[in-house]
């Protein structure tokens, strides 16, 4: 992978565009790619974002969110396009098996390919061009990064300003986790230059469930949680049954795992949810835990040092057993304060 300072004199030769994310993107993988979308139109590329699953509905509102093609959905046209396209945009993950169905499919690509990301341990191999900073608090504000220092800073607008504010927004926790920065909070200051609404992002984001949705949420915390103090450790596992039951859509889970953290002493939140082809694990860590590490050691998955996510192929109860198993080699790291 070479640098993405090599890349950038390719910027001003219009080309057929492919920006992708992980599956289920986030906050910041939308607002990365759509950031990055109307930059690349705007330089007279023509550009296409593919999510290789479906979103959240709270992030159907992002402007460009109704252009964003989802694979699983609409296989024959994404494969088509990604196959057709000349430059590959990966946004927010860093390797291939995070896109689910569309990895065969990237897989073979020869098109070039640049990674943005800020995952711990990048495919390096996979990607012609990019850059690669676990330092750094979102994807957003490495596109942010990039356009600046690519030479088009004042291409910046209200529009590209809503999406990268969205995605530091919900990767820092609201500008609170140690990875918000001066540099992120400079950032959002010219960002805010722009004129964009920050308080719609917020009230867009965090403020549009239905009923159901914080219904479920009680209904979990009362239910599924179990702290286990001699491990500063809160668990929730969510049946399928519970997720029939609270009607249970994509993103209306997102931030549960965070609720395990705000009980005092907690240092380790893990949530799993029975979902259908997978038991998906969530980890977020206070301190000097690190999670990442852990998701890659005991349930195949990554991410931070933080907040990491893991899957099983083990029934519900089985995978919690396993994590009840494992917490214990980790008992004297954790009850450290
Ligand atoms: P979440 O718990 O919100 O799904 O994920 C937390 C962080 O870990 C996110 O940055 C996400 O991209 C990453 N992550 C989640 N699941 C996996 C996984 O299975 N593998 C890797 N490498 N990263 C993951
Ligand atoms: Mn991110």
């Amino acid at each position: 992978m070479q640098s993405i300072k090599a890349f950038y004199p390719q910027l001003t030769v219009p080309k057929k565009v492919v920006i992708t994310t992980h599956q289920k993107p986030d906050g910041d993988a939308m607002g990365s790619s759509l950031a990055l979308y109307h930059f690349l139109t705007d330089l007279g590329h023509s550009v296409t974002v593919i999510s290789p699953t479906n979103w959240a509905g709270f992030l159907k509102w992002m402007p460009g969110a109704n252009m964003v093609v989802d694979f699983d959905f609409s296989k024959e046209v994404a494969t088509k396009l990604l196959q057709e396209s000349e430059l590959l945009f990966c946004l927010d993950f860093n390797i291939l098996h995070r896109t689910k169905n569309m990895e065969a499919v990237l897989a073979d690509l020869s098109c070039t390919k640049v990674l943005i990301d800020h995952h711990e341990q990048p495919q390096e191999d996979y990607f012609t061009y990019g850059v690669s900073n676990t330092a750094k608090s979102s994807t957003c504000e490495m596109v942010f990064d990039f356009i600046v220092e690519s030479g088009f800073g004042e291409k910046i607008n209200a529009t590209i300003a809503e999406c990268l504010y969205t995605g530091v927004m919900t990767d820092t926790g609201s500008f609170r986790f140690p990875s918000t920065t001066a540099n992120v909070h400079r950032m959002v200051a010219r960002l805010k230059d722009t004129g964009f609404n920050h308080t719609l992002a917020h009230e867009n984001i965090y403020d549009s469930f239905l009923e159901n949705r914080i219904r479920f949420i009680g209904y979990c915390l009362l239910n599924r949680m179990e702290v286990l103090y001699e491990y500063n450790t809160a668990i929730m596992s969510i049946s399928k049954n519970d997720l029939l039951r609270f009607y249970i859509k994509t993103g209306d889970t997102e931030g549960l795992v965070n609720q395990l953290l705000t009980i005092q002493g907690i240092r380790l939140g893990a949530l799993v949810i029975d979902r259908d082809e997978e038991r998906k694990w969530s980890f977020r860590s206070k301190g000097d835990f690190d999670v990442n590490t852990f998701a890659r050691t005991h349930f195949e998955g990554g991410g931070h040092f933080n907040a990491a996510g893991g899957r099983s192929s083990d029934s519900l109860d089985a995978t919690v057993w396993k994590f009840k198993k494992v917490i214990k080699q980790y008992a004297e790291q954790l009850q450290q304060s």
